[in-house]
């Protein structure tokens, strides 16, 4: 078989491209290891920013594939159980949305099989071969046991932190980079309504968040220690935690369906490519959920990418493709720093026991300069929106 991208995962950063190519006339085979019900119930992220909605405009795609409660310029924080709103001085016209992942997955998977796209689930052993050659191709088994093997022109690894497409790349190519931000979040899924659209508590029991998913689901963020196991949050102590982080009552308690806990970290592995395969998303680079970017790196990745192999592949020039790392580490890093400005700002500002008393007053001095000043005030703004 052949092809002119193999994609390697179908999470947000594989089905944006497959769409952008498919619509640009460029062919092109999705891979995904598991299967197309597990995929589009995968429930992680919930914010497309406004940047990520303007390029789904650009590309044609909007009408179909976004969805959700209109992302307003408005943040609302409790502190120490009181609630102060915060609203971001903007010149453009934000729409971005709450959208959960999953959602967007399902657009995305409807819109590109309706329009003739080729997406293959439950394909087991992917391999990328012959990455630095003129013509790689990729390996893998169906369902069935049948092996089969698709060569391209490029490969587009977009199959997240513990793909193999990173790491069919040899040990010495790549850096990483990493830090480790001291904390997790207990992640919670509950079949209840949220007291709020969005709120994120700071408090002495330290961060607390929750975000409406739909009318009658809800998530929850707890931050607690490293060492802390699943099992030591029973529903009633993770019910009290809420209530006494937000300083009020969760007025619907419903079943809590799911438990996770996610160390906080960020991450970026450099070049973002190697011969002809390309990483794009979680693949390359990991960002504190806290920063709500995490989608859309791997969206902007998704973006530029595709307008690099447009370029190739129609006008022949090599230029945007061989900038393809260079491009996206630069937005990479710039949301790598905002990431962890906000991150160690949320926390610090709360529970002490983490990183003392004198990182606790910075916080706090850096959370009300949102609100007395402008300039601090409209940057944060720039960076919620993805539009700077
Ligand atoms: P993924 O979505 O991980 O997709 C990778 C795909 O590749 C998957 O479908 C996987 O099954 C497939 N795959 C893996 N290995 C193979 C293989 N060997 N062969 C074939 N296929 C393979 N981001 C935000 O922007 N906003 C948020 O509010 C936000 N909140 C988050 C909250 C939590 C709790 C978590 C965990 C993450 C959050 N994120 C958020 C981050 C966001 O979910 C990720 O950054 C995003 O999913 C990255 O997309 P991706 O396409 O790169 O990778």
């Amino acid at each position: 078989e052949n092809t002119t991208v193999v994609i390697v995962g179908s999470g947000v950063a594989g089905l944006a491209l497959g769409n952008f190519l498919l619509r640009s006339g460029i062919d092109c085979v999705v891979l995904e290891r598991h299967s197309r019900e597990y995929v589009e119930r995968r429930q992680r992220a919930g914010v497309i920013d406004p940047r990520a909605a303007r390029m789904f405009r650009e590309w044609g795609l909007a009408d179909r594939v976004l969805d959700g409660a209109p992302f307003a310029p408005v943040l609302n924080f409790r502190v120490d159980g009181e609630t102060r709103p915060f609203r971001y001085v903007t010149d453009d016209h934000v729409d971005g949305r709450f959208c959960p992942q999953q959602v967007l997955v399902r657009h995305l998977i409807d819109v590109f099989v309706s329009d003739g796209g080729d997406l293959r689930f439950e394909a087991e052993d992917v391999e990328p071969e012959d990455l630095t050659g003129p013509r790689p191709r990729v390996r893998y088994r169906e369902r069935t046991g049948v092996t089969r093997a698709i060569a391209c022109d490029f490969i587009a690894g977009c199959d997240g932190d513990h793909g193999v497409s990173r790491a069919s790349i040899p040990g010495n190519v790549l850096t990483r980079q990493s830090h480790e931000y001291g904390y997790a979040w207990l992640t919670v899924l509950a079949d209840a309504s949220a007291n709020h659209q969005s709120m994120m508590a700071i408090h002495d029991r330290g961060f607390a968040g929750q975000f409406a998913r739909g009318p009658r689901a809800s998530r929850f963020y707890l931050q607690c220690p490293l060492d802390t196991a699943v099992e030591e949050w029973a529903d009633d102590r993770i019910w009290e935690e809420i209530e006494a982080r937000f300083g009020e009552p969760v007025t619907a308690k419903g079943p809590i369906t799911s438990k996770t806990l996610v160390p906080l970290r960020s991450v970026v592995y450099a070049p973002m490519s190697y011969g002809r395969l390309y990483l794009l998303g979680d693949a390359a680079h990991i960002v504190p959920p806290m920063s709500a970017k995490g989608m859309n790196l791997a969206l902007h990745d998704a973006d530029v990418f595709a307008t690099a192999v447009l370029k190739q592949v129609k006008e022949q020039d090599p230029g945007p493709l061989e900038a393809y790392s260079a491009t996206c580490l630069k937005h990479v890093w710039n949301y790598q720093a905002y990431a962890a400005w906000f991150t160690d700002l949320m926390h610090d500002a709360g529970d002490v026991s983490y990183h003392g008393e004198f990182r606790r007053s910075l916080a706090r001095a850096e959370f009300e300069r949102l609100y007395d000043s402008e300039t601090a005030n409209r940057l944060f703004g720039e960076f919620l929106t993805g539009l700077n």
